[in-house]
This record gives C-alpha cells, sequence and structure tokens, in this order.
C-alpha cells in the first residue's frame, strides 16, 4: 500500500501538512469528527466556505478509497490534480475517459492504490461499477452538489434519486452529502431522498459580516446608482447586475459616459469579447461590470467592492450569490439594490409565462416572495437572509439599511382599504398607473372611456401623491395581496388575504418609502 494516510496522525496534522492551512474553518472539524466516527453528515456551507476538505481528510485518513459523486465532469480533473500534487492518490471515473484509462482506473481501485475517486452520479448507479465498488474497502461516500437531488430545484438531476441505493448496498460506510444552496425544505428533502435521516446538519457560515446590505426603493434607478456609485465607490471594482442584455449594454453604455471604467457582459457578447472583459475587470483596477447573472461564476476577485442590483433577482439564493461576489478579501463592501413594483410584476409574469409543471412554478413563486419580503422587510437584513438558511443572528447588525437607518412605518389601513375596493369596482382588470389614477381623481382619456369617474372610489385617494400609491400598491403586492395577472399588461387582482381588510378586521401597516437612503459606508481599515 502506497497510500499516503501510514504518515498521518490526525485531521489537524493532514490540514497542515497536505494542504498547509493552520486551523479548520466553521465546522470542517465537526464534519470530519462526525466522518471518521462512522456518522452520516449533511453539511450546508455557502460557496468557497471549505467543503471540500470535509469530506477530503476523513477519506484519507480512514481507510478504504474516498468515493465523491459530483455532477461537474469538468471540473473532476482540476480537483483531482490538485490533490495529486500534494500527495493524495486521487483519480476520477466519468464518460471523458479512454477505454484504456478507465480500465487502469479500475486496476488501481482494486488494488486498492486509490485514497480518493471522483464519479459522476450517471457513472456510479451503474451495475458494473457498483460492484467494483463492492470488491474494495470504501472509506465514505461524498454527495456534493446534494441539491441536485431535489425536484424542486433548478439543478434536479434524475441521477441523483438512485443514490439511496448507497444506503442499501454500502449500509457500513457513512455518507456525506454536501451543497451551497438548500433552503429548509430542500434540506429535508435531501435527507429524506438520500436515506440521511440519522445525519447531522451542519449549516453554517453564511454570514458576510463585511458586507453592508442595502435595499432602497426605485425612483429613478440610473441615478440613484450614480448617487450612490460617486458617494461611495468612485473609484472601485463592481459587478452591476441587470435582467436583460439589452438592458445590460445601455447601463454600460452611459456608465461610461458618466466617466467610469464599465463593460458589458453577457452571453448574447461574442467569447473574446466576453474573455476581454472578465480579464479587465480581474487585472485593472477600478473596472465596473456591467452584467447579467451570466457573470460571476467562478469568478475569484477578492476586491469586489460592490455589488449594485437595478433588477430584482428571483430568490434569495440568487441575491445571496450574486452579492456575496462583493468583499472576499473582508474589507468593508456594498451589497446594493434598487427595486420596484415593476421588478414584480416583471419577474411574476416571467415566471408564469416559462413552461414548466405547476409544482416547479409554486416553487418558484414562493422564493420570489421571500426575496419579495426581504425587500419589504423593516428590521434587520441580515438576520432575516441568515434566518432564511437557517442561521440565527442577533436582532441588529448594525451593518444593513433597516439597522442603520430604521425605517418608518405608518398606518396604511384606510389606504389599503381604498386602492383594493378601487381594483374591485374596475374589474380588476387594470394595471397599476391607470388604478392611481382612478384613486387619485384624474380625469383621463382612459378614464372617461370606461366612465370610472362615476365609481364611489375615484378620486378617494388625492391625499397621497403618486409615489405613495405606487409604494402602497408595491408593497401590498409583495405581501401577496394582490396578483399580478399574465396578460402581458399587468392587471392588478385581489387575492383571499384581502377579506379581513376590506371588512375592517386587519390593520395594514407599511413602510414609508424614503426619498433617497443614502448610508455612508464604514470608513475603511485597509
Ligand atoms: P466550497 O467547496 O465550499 O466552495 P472549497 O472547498 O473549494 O469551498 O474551499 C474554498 C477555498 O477555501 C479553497 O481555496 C480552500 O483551499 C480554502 N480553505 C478551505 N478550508 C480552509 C481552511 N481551514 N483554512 C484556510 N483555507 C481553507
Ligand atoms: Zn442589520
Amino acid at each position: 500500500m502506497n497510500r499516503i494516510s501510514s504518515s498521518l496522525q490526525s485531521p489537524l496534522q493532514a490540514l497542515q501538512t497536505l494542504f498547509g492551512y493552520d486551523a479548520f474553518r466553521g465546522p470542517q472539524e465537526a464534519v470530519i469528527g462526525e466522518l471518521m466516527a462512522g456518522r452520516d453528515a449533511l453539511v450546508l456551507m455557502p460557496t468557497g466556505g471549505g467543503k471540500s476538505l470535509c469530506y477530503q481528510i476523513p477519506a484519507i485518513l480512514r481507510d478504504g478509497v474516498g468515493v465523491v459523486i459530483s455532477p461537474l465532469i469538468a471540473l473532476m480533473q482540476d480537483q483531482v490534480d490538485a490533490l495529486r500534487q500534494v500527495g493524495v492518490n486521487a483519480g476520477f471515473l466519468n464518460s471523458s475517459l479512454s477505454l484504456a484509462e478507465l480500465r487502469d482506473m479500475e486496476r488501481a481501485l482494486l488494488d486498492q492504490e486509490l485514497d480518493m475517486l471522483y464519479i459522476a452520479p450517471e457513472r456510479l448507479t451503474q451495475e458494473r461499477t457498483l460492484e467494483l465498488l463492492q470488491r474494495t474497502p470504501i472509506s465514505l461516500f461524498a454527495i456534493d452538489e446534494a441539491h441536485c437531488v431535489s425536484q424542486w430545484g433548478h439543478d434536479f438531476r434524475a441521477d441523483y434519486l438512485q443514490l439511496n441505493l448507497l444506503q442499501e448496498r454500502f449500509p457500513h460506510v457513512p455518507r456525506v452529502a454536501l451543497t451551497a444552496t438548500a433552503d429548509e425544505r430542500t434540506r429535508k428533502e435531501i435527507a429524506e431522498r438520500l436515506g440521511l435521516t440519522e445525519a447531522q446538519h451542519f449549516i453554517s457560515g453564511f454570514d458576510r459580516p463585511n458586507i453592508q446590505y442595502r435595499i432602497t426603493q426605485k425612483q429613478n434607478a440610473r441615478q440613484q446608482l450614480l448617487r450612490f456609485l460617486r458617494a461611495e465607490h468612485a473609484n472601485d471594482a463592481g459587478i452591476v447586475y441587470c435582467l436583460s442584455r439589452n438592458k445590460v449594454e445601455q447601463v454600460a453604455e452611459w456608465l461610461r459616459k458618466e466617466g467610469f471604467n464599465a463593460l458589458p457582459y453577457h452571453a448574447g457578447l461574442p467569447a473574446d469579447v466576453r474573455q476581454e472583459h472578465q480579464q479587465r475587470f480581474l487585472r485593472e483596477d477600478g473596472v465596473i461590470v456591467v452584467a447579467t447573472i451570466a457573470f460571476g461564476m467562478g469568478i475569484d476577485k477578492p476586491d469586489v467592492r460592490f455589488v449594485a442590483h437595478l433588477d430584482l433577482p428571483k430568490s434569495i439564493e440568487s441575491y445571496y450569490q450574486e452579492t456575496g461576489r462583493a468583499g472576499r478579501d473582508g474589507l468593508p463592501s456594498t451589497a446594493w439594490m434598487a427595486y420596484g413594483l415593476q421588478d414584480v410584476i416583471k419577474l411574476r409574469q416571467m415566471m408564469e409565462g416559462s413552461p414548466g409543471a405547476e409544482q416547479f412554478k409554486r416553487a418558484e413563486r414562493q422564493k420570489l416572495d421571500a426575496m419579495l419580503g426581504l425587500c419589504e422587510i423593516v428590521s434587520c437584513r441580515r438576520r432575516a437572509l441568515l434566518r432564511y438558511f437557517g442561521e440565527t443572528a442577533p436582532e441588529q447588525c448594525g451593518n444593513c439599511d433597516a439597522c442603520l437607518n430604521p425605517a418608518e412605518t405608518w398606518d396604511a389601513t384606510v389606504a389599503a382599504q381604498k386602492v383594493l375596493s378601487c381594483i374591485y369596482r374596475t374589474g380588476q382588470r387594470f394595471g397599476v398607473n391607470h388604478l392611481i389614477d382612478v384613486v387619485r381623481g384624474e380625469l383621463t382619456d382612459k378614464v372617461k372611456q370606461f366612465g370610472h369617474e362615476r365609481l364611489p372610489t375615484f378620486g378617494v385617494g388625492e391625499d397621497l401623491d403618486v409615489a405613495q400609491w405606487r409604494s402602497v400598491l408595491r408593497q401590498l403586492t409583495a405581501r401577496g395581496l394582490l396578483n399580478v395577472d399574465l396578460d402581458g399588461f399587468g392587471a392588478l387582482k385581489l387575492t383571499e388575504a384581502c377579506r379581513p381588510i376590506l371588512r375592517g378586521e386587519q390593520e395594514v401597516r407599511l413602510r414609508r418609502d424614503v426619498k433617497e437612503v443614502m448610508t455612508k459606508a464604514p470608513k475603511r481599515s485597509g
């Protein structure tokens, strides 16, 4: 046996001598302890949190080969190379190998030469592979990207469902499932489907204390962005996320005119242009990339000082992942977002209009609702964000807009009743602008065309201005009191939840939108 484990005494020693790190991070040590003791574990850690070591170290120290199941075939070669460099005997089995390479790998496995073996799920579940594995000692199974087992998620893979056969075929081999994206329901699903009911859950490390979270209401989003950049990040590198390719190009061009070194990035640009913009972002100082979500995967730039969203992400997971590209160096950074009613309408329509099973859409809607909840919340955003990932946090973080500039709320019960009954009386067929015209008593052509000036709700809302009514409608929509129609015109409809409000049985308190939220970022320490 030429396995490296014979020279290592403990997990800490493995960490230090093989990987060159001083100490474990977060729950790594605890996870390794579970696996060393032969028990299962479920690990939820953000990207970059250090999941790999959680299974690499016990795989190396325990007898037998550690089998890592990963859907990311393209990354296997890199992972194996990195391990070989530190002296770990690693290999992989996937469809990229030639027949001869495959036979070599199988022989190495049966000769017990391997510390670790990476396998794609579709290969692992083949009978031939299972039989092979049953002929050799196995230290553990690590199921990476475990959320792929969830039928609710975007990354569902049918092959993952079959991984529950591991517990039947290898009942004495500890298993660890790892993922960076999983809300509580997905987590339960992972545990159930992979037969990890006994597994301890390790959830951690989601807090990014150096990122200041700010979500502001859209008035004139570009001007708001400009003021934010000039006041706080004049010469800094950052990312501005937009929903569409078109908008990406327009915003990039406009920022250039305003004197910023801004470059567009989206999947519709030629590969060489994308490559060049990415390289400039990484190498030059103070480059702003204006991008769709296509940008960011695998980009590891430590000194991104801000991430700005001009459009609403469609889930908290996306928001967390995108804002998480800021401040990897630990220095103060800002996650800034402007969002408005149109964003909600647009996203809801996109979701409804997309093909897909009703079940899947419902899950998407729930994720968007959670994101909206985060936007409209008046208490600490960080606490809400962390709670979503199952972590507890203090009442106040002191480094988000809600903590720095507590929002005022107001009793909007009467205003809500007015506009809800206006929606009802106009037949639930009209969009925001017309509804506001009716409630404020504007005699527009459209109002006259439908005879809406004769309704009892016409002009009952003169006390609030247009921006205030937009704010009311946005918040009512975000809270699920209103639905947006799919017809493309964004007609608002009442939901069941409106009843107690219309009957006067429920108070509605809403956040008072401030004209401009501009907190000065804390002084930089470095
Ligand atoms: P994940 O799989 O969770 O995205 P990785 O396992 O790839 O994260 O680890 C992210 C980075 O953190 C890697 O460069 C890894 O070497 C490093 N890392 C992991 N654990 C430690 C540690 N205890 N101390 C220092 N660096 C670590
Ligand atoms: Zn806070």
